[in-house]
């Protein structure tokens, strides 16, 4: 950010009085422009003994695989967020079940939340956002070609938690691919 969203001017990095971090502060009006994480919402929408996969369109790691994930937006909760990026990347329809996985990724300042979810009916397919969807049994998953660290952390508490029958909430600290 370079100028200010209120009045147009200029900012400059700047401690305000009483904070501790440095801020955007407008030269002129003064208005402090926080800019704090972005919440990532997500699902593992299954049907029988299978999950739904999205193949990534766009960048970051085009090509490789997620569940159906996306930016919270404002005014919206973390539970219709989960629909609706199903709805958009796989479109498909999904009841939400508990929530399954935390991720914090600090270096991105993201927080990833990933619900369990169940597919409604078998119809899905390529949103704008991707080439493909599909359905995989867990050992058809392609773990070589899983996006990002907290899709995977996602993936495998969600089949360990389907083994044992449990339905736990997972918390995790994932830091950045290693290529
Ligand atoms: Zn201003």
């Amino acid at each position: 950010m370079k100028y200010c969203s209120h009045c147009g001017s200029s900012v400059s990095l700047q401690i305000p009085p009483g904070d501790n971090l440095p801020r955007r502060v407008c030269e002129d009006c003064g208005t402090v422009h926080y800019q704090n994480p972005n919440v990532v919402v997500g699902c593992v929408p299954q049907w029988q003994d299978q999950i739904l996969l999205c193949k990534r369109a766009i960048e970051p790691r085009s090509g490789f695989w997620t569940v159906p994930a996306g930016f919270l937006e404002n005014r919206e909760t973390l539970q219709e967020a989960a629909i609706r990026e199903t709805a958009e990347e796989a479109l498909a329809n999904v009841d939400l079940g508990s929530l399954l996985a935390i991720v914090n990724v600090p270096h991105a300042s993201q927080i990833h939340m990933m619900f369990r979810a169940r597919l409604l009916e078998p119809d899905f397919g390529p949103g704008d956002e991707t080439l493909e969807s599909a359905l995989y049994t867990e050992d058809q998953v392609p773990w070589s070609l899983i996006a990002f660290p907290s899709v995977r952390f996602t993936l495998e508490r969600f089949f360990a938690d389907r083994a044992s029958g449990g339905e736990e909430l997972h918390i995790t600290t994932v830091g950045p691919i290693k290529y």
